[in-house]
């Protein structure tokens, strides 16, 4: 695909993740949606958008544990509610994409999605290529899925971004998240905590050694589980350089649309 960059929002981004209720960070979504509409270049590049759940999502599975699987009526219930409010959510940011200028698609990754305790397995990406050929913009977002073994399993942004890199040739993941980048510790928790600049093939393990003890594991894997999908696409031998930026702090987005990291995490193959 030409010069495709996959841009992933963190759900802490553009929700309030802490809030009871959903909640959506409007002035962030608009800004957010306003520094891509600036970078990005429809004669140049091709887009991917994947958005986390936040506030949409982490608070009802915990609650009824549907990420463990289906187990009853009332599970079933709410893998179908969590899937209506991951829609509220997608619609509202497609919403914001458009009115900026920006060809905004919805894909619905669990209409075709097969999961398998947990892992994607397989997912149709022909209607992706296509829209990109065309050049919609598609918008893929965090749901809950059908997993074979479980009934049900969250299919995160964090699994869909490196799924897509892989299949459709992407030249960079663009993560933007709350935090700087990775760093040896959580940085919200532990304020010695170091940005770490580049991770790569020399210190995969040493770095999968340190974050296993300080993530903030949500029901998706936290920074850890992202960190964790990038490395096992690069050890397979896809070569893509993917990014973990600040997207809270103004223009780092449009920079990494660009190319320009001032500060964050590249985690590459050497
Ligand atoms: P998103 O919603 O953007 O996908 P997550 O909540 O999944 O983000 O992960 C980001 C969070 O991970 C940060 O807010 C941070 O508190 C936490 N975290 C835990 N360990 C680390 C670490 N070693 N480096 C950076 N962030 C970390």
């Amino acid at each position: 695909m030409n010069n495709l960059a996959i841009l992933k929002i963190g759900g802490s981004v553009i929700t309030d993740k802490h809030s009871e209720t959903p909640k959506v960070n409007l002035e962030v979504l608009h800004r957010i949606a306003s520094e891509i509409a600036e970078a990005y270049d429809k004669d140049s590049m091709s887009l991917i958008l994947i958005h986390g759940a936040g506030s949409y999502g982490h608070q009802i599975v915990k609650k009824t544990g549907i990420h463990k699987g289906i187990n009853n009526y009332e599970q079933l219930l709410a893998f179908a509610e969590t899937q209506r409010l991951q829609n509220e959510l997608n619609s509202i940011v497609t919403k914001v994409l458009i009115e900026k200028g920006l060809p905004a698609i919805p894909v619905l990754a669990s209409s075709h999605a097969v999961m398998e305790a947990g892992r994607l397995v397989k997912m149709d990406v022909e209607t992706i290529k296509g829209f990109l050929s065309i050049g919609l913009i598609p918008v893929l977002y965090g749901v809950p899925a059908y997993d074979r073994k479980q009934k049900c399993s969250i299919l995160s942004g964090d699994q869909i971004a490196p799924f897509l890199a892989e299949k459709l040739n992407a030249r960079k993941i663009i993560h933007g998240t709350n935090v700087d980048g990775i760093f040896t510790a959580n940085p919200k928790e532990e304020p010695n905590a170091r940005l770490i600049p580049e991770i790569n093939s020399e210190n995969f393990d040493e770095i999968k050694r340190m974050l296993g003890g300080s993530s903030a594991v949500d029901v998706t894997g936290g920074m850890f589980g992202k960190v964790m999908e990038i490395i096992e696409l690069l050890k397979k031998g896809v070569n893509v350089e993917a990014v973990v930026i600040n997207a809270e702090k103004e223009g780092n987005i449009k920079d990494a649309l660009r190319g320009e990291i001032k500060r964050g995490t590249v985690i590459r193959l050497r």
